[in-house]
Formats: structure tokens, C-alpha cells, sequence
């Protein structure tokens, strides 16, 4: 089969894994990204840069084990030895929640979430204490993980549909001793019943899918920073990634496609034999788009993003560990949602990194308008209220900080599909791939995994299958294309 020559749109997880992919397969390719540097939506933030000072992903910052895609690239490019446990929300006892008697640490909290669900929950007295504490719990999940309008739409009633998950589980051996804050081990829970996760319906499909791989899943972190992924894949790539180059147009004709690209103070047009637009449909539908149909059209234009932000300080010590607090999270409610603590890397001399805040959907849309200076003023304000050594002079060392509706490379965090069901989810999949003759789609929202790094990855393959199998007869449908790591 000739080799093919194909340009990339997007130097993110799904433009440099595939253009690797497709290298591999024998074609050749150029990658155009509009940023100053690759890795898209992974970007780490170090604190002292060129010294081993802290740092803090502004950006994807925990992958599931069960991610087979993208542990295979970390494998492949020989960084699976850096792959450490990510200690997520709640699962640090010594932590905080936020609970109807203020603050209190999450080893501590049980009785009063439980008190709050029977409170709210008509005929809670006929569930059993533990199924209680699974609704307790999983509520606050919702609570923290969740962004503001999904939490609200799916709020009426969602606390029996919760409990009625476990229905007929033993949940006995779930619950840790008293003495341990009589929580519920919900990690083992799900792990040892995939049926949970495997039974959800409807507006819980995706919801409790991501729920589960928050809580559920081993997560993983890479130590040194989650962009090593990017820069490796982009050192084992030949052809050239040109960052910087910004695609502002793009015309589709029948044996080409032609773009405009914005480098410094310039224009120029270049045209491609195949192209591969990975960038996200929020940025795409702002472009100059020719020669697409409709329906493809009305796909860019549907796909709705949610925005995130996060605000990270650092820290000139990890004041949190006096306190029993080793890493994991606090949700403390109110305006900066989840606030996470990082483990120590590099020399405890730099200091440490804080995620103070991490937001989603409309709470991030909330934070996201403030000016920068009011932003990390109302963090400092909610979190000192938590930990007041915040207050103290000195303190806080600088504040690096990231609101993804409003960053022009992406206008948005991630495509959701939370409230949608199985069927729904996998329409609007197809839709959002469907290629347009030379011109193939890629990208987390082109994928079965929204949100994560799995679904760039993902989308990337497949985009790679159908360009090398481009045009459908050049390639015998029992003939071998072997695409991932
Ligand atoms: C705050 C946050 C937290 C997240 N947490 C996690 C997590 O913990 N785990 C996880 O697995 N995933 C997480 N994700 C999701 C994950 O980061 C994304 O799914 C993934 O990185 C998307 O990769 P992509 O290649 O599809 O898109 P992107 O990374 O957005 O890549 C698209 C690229 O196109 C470039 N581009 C845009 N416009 C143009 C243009 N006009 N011309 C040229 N180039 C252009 C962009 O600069 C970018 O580099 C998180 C995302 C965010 C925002």
C-alpha cells in the first residue's frame, strides 16, 4: 500500500498518538498546533521551572488502571516505572467534607451525612443502616464530583435510585470498623460487584461510569509530571510538529483539503492529500469551514463542552501533613469545590504545590468570570477558613491558575455526555467521527471515553484504522492494521 502523506490538526493525546500510529503503518505525516507547546488538555505547571521544585497538573491529572489504551502507551514509551497510586477525594480520612455541621474530617462525617439522607429521603427507614451509609457517601460524590446543573437536574430522587445499586449486596463487609470513621469501603465495593457499574441506566449511565472511576478504579499519577507522555510521543515522531502554527480555515475539495494556518504575523494556505482535525468542535466552529455537509456541521456545532478551572498555589510547606493529611482530597463545598493535595516531589527546599480548587461546569463558569485577582482572592478567603495557615504572611509563594472555557486552544475542559444512555452515547460518537472524504475527525469527543485521556486515544486509532484503510477498497477488510501499543 502507497504511504500516505497526512496532515495533523492538533499536537494534544489524539493529533501525536496518532500521527506515531500512522507513522508506524508507513505514512508520513505533519502535525500543525496552534500552541506554543504540545500536550493540548495535559499540561503541568512546575513551580520552579528547570529545578526539582513542585509541580501541579493544571490539566488531566490521574489515569484509571483499567485504561488498557493509554497504560499501553506508557509502557511502550518507558514511562510505566513512573506510575504511582493518585490518592483521590475522600480517600484520606484525615481530609475534609463539608457537611450540614460545617467542616468536619472525612473520618468523622459519616453520622452526620447519614442524619442529612434521612432527612431527605421519604421512607428511609426501611433501608438498612449500611445501604444508608452507601447513599450517604455516593450523594456526596455526587455533590463534589459533579458540576451544578447536572447535580440539580439529577438531584430529585436520585438518592433512592443511589441505594437501589447495592439492592440485595451483603454490604456488611464493606463498612470499617467504627473506630476507623465507619466508612464504607467503596473501592473494594465496586471493584468486587462490576454489576453496579455494568447495571446503570439511563441518566446514571456515564454519570455513576465516571463516579466508579474516580472512586472505584486504582488511579494513577505519573511522578514528574503528566506531560512526559506528550514530550515522549513526540520525540519517537519523525515527521515535523510545528507548534505555533494555528489552522484559522479549512476547505474540503474532492481530491484535497486546503488550509489557512496563522504562524506569528503571517498567513499561508497549504494543501493536503488527508487531513486529521483533532482539535476540540468548540474551537472548530469558530473557523472558516468550507465544503462540509450539514449534517457534519451541525455535529461541530452541537457538541456540548463543559468548562473547568483550577487554581494551584505554592506552598513554602506542606502545612496539611501537621494535620494528618497525607494527600487524597477535601471537598469543602461553596464556590472552590474540590481542593486536592499533591504529593511531595522534588526538593522539600522548593516548597509544595497545592491544589486549592478544582471546578467543573457551571461552578467553573462561576469562578471563570471573576477577574484573576478576585478568583484567587475567593479561593484564599474559602480555604483559609479550612486551613488558616494559608493566612499566615509568607505563606503562599505564587498562584498558578486555569480556566478552560476561556483558554483559546481548547474553549472548554471536556465533551460531556452525562445524562445520556448507552445508545445515545455511542450515536453521538459516530456523529462526532464521521469523516468527511479526506478529512477525518479525532479527540476526546470522538470517542466512548469523554473526558479523559483514554478517549483521545481511543479516537485516535480508529481515525488511523480509516485513513489507512482510505478508500474502503484499498485495503481487504480481513487484511491486518494493527494500531496501539
Ligand atoms: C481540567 C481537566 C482535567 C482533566 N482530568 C483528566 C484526568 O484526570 N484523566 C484523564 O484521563 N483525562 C482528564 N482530562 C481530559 C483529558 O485531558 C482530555 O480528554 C485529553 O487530553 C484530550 O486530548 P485531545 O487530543 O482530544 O484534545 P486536546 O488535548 O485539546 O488537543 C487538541 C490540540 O489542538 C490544538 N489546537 C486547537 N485549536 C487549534 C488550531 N486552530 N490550530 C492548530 N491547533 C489547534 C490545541 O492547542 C491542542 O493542543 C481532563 C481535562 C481537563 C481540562
Amino acid at each position: 500500500m502507497a504511504a500516505k502523506r497526512v496532515t495533523i490538526i492538533g499536537a494534544g493525546v489524539a493529533g501525536l498518538v496518532a500521527a506515531y500510529e500512522l507513522e508506524r503503518l508507513g505514512h508520513q505525516v505533519v502535525v500543525l498546533e496552534g500552541h506554543p507547546e504540545v500536550g493540548g488538555r495535559i499540561r503541568t505547571h512546575r513551580f520552579v521551572p528547570g529545578r526539582p521544585g513542585p509541580l501541579v497538573e493544571l490539566g488531566a491529572m490521574r489515569i484509571p488502571a483499567t485504561h488498557h489504551r493509554t497504560m499501553g502507551y506508557l509502557q511502550a514509551l518507558g514511562l510505566a516505572d513512573r506510575l504511582r497510586e493518585f490518592t483521590t477525594l475522600f480517600q484520606d480520612e484525615a481530609a475534609y467534607v463539608q457537611t450540614s455541621r460545617g467542616h468536619q474530617r472525612i473520618r468523622d462525617a459519616s453520622a452526620t451525612l447519614v442524619e442529612e439522607l434521612r432527612g431527605r429521603l421519604p421512607g428511609a427507614g426501611g433501608y438498612s443502616p449500611q445501604m444508608l451509609l452507601f447513599g450517604a457517601w455516593m450523594a456526596v460524590r455526587v455533590n463534589a464530583l459533579a458540576p451544578g446543573d447536572f447535580r440539580d437536574a439529577v438531584g430529585r430522587g436520585l438518592d433512592a435510585e443511589l441505594i437501589g445499586l447495592v439492592e440485595g449486596i451483603d454490604l456488611d463487609r464493606y463498612v470499617r470498623a467504627p473506630g476507623h470513621g465507619e466508612l464504607l469501603d467503596l473501592r473494594a465495593l465496586f471493584a468486587d460487584h462490576p454489576q453496579i457499574r455494568a447495571g446503570c441506566r439511563g441518566r446514571l449511565y456515564r454519570f455513576v461510569d465516571d463516579i466508579v472511576n474516580e472512586t472505584g478504579a486504582t488511579l494513577l499519577r505519573l511522578a514528574g509530571g503528566l506531560d512526559q507522555l506528550a514530550h515522549r510521543l513526540r520525540e519517537r515522531i519523525r515527521g515535523p510538529v510545528h507548534c505555533g502554527n494555528e489552522v484559522t480555515g479549512l476547505e474540503l475539495g474532492e481530491r484535497e483539503v486546503r488550509l489557512r494556518i496563522r504562524h506569528g504575523f503571517g498567513t499561508r494556505t497549504r494543501s493536503c492529500d488527508y487531513v486529521l482535525c483533532t482539535i476540540p468542535f468548540t474551537v472548530l466552529r469558530a473557523l472558516d469551514l468550507r465544503g462540509l455537509d450539514q449534517e457534519k456541521l451541525a455535529a461541530i456545532a452541537d457538541q456540548r463542552y463543559w468548562n473547568a478551572t483550577k487554581v494551584a498555589l505554592h506552598c513554602r510547606e506542606p502545612f496539611w501533613a501537621r494535620e494528618g493529611i497525607t494527600g487524597g482530597g477535601s471537598f469543602t463545598g461553596g464556590l472552590i469545590r474540590q481542593t486536592y493535595y499533591p504529593p511531595l516531589e522534588g526538593d522539600p527546599e522548593l516548597g509544595a504545590a497545592l491544589l486549592a480548587s478544582y471546578t467543573i461546569g457551571q461552578d467553573a463558569d462561576r469562578l471563570g468570570t471573576l477577574s484573576r485577582p478576585a478568583r484567587i482572592a475567593a479561593v484564599l478567603e474559602e480555604l483559609g477558613a479550612v486551613h488558616p495557615e494559608l493566612r499566615r504572611p509568607g505563606m503562599v509563594l505564587a498562584v498558578a491558575d486555569q480556566v478552560w472555557g476561556s483558554e483559546p486552544s481548547t474553549r472548554g475542559a471536556a465533551a460531556v455526555r452525562w445524562g445520556k444512555d448507552a445508545e445515545a452515547c455511542e450515536e453521538e460518537r459516530i456523529r462526532m467521527a464521521r469523516p468527511q472524504g479526506r478529512l477525518f475527525f479525532a479527540g476526546e469527543h470522538c470517542s466512548s471515553h469523554p473526558a479523559w485521556i483514554e478517549g483521545a486515544v481511543e479516537s485516535a486509532q480508529q481515525a488511523v484504522r480509516e485513513i489507512h484503510r482510505y478508500p474502503a477498497a484499498a485495503l481487504a477488510a480481513d487484511e491486518p492494521c494493527e494500531v496501539g501499543a
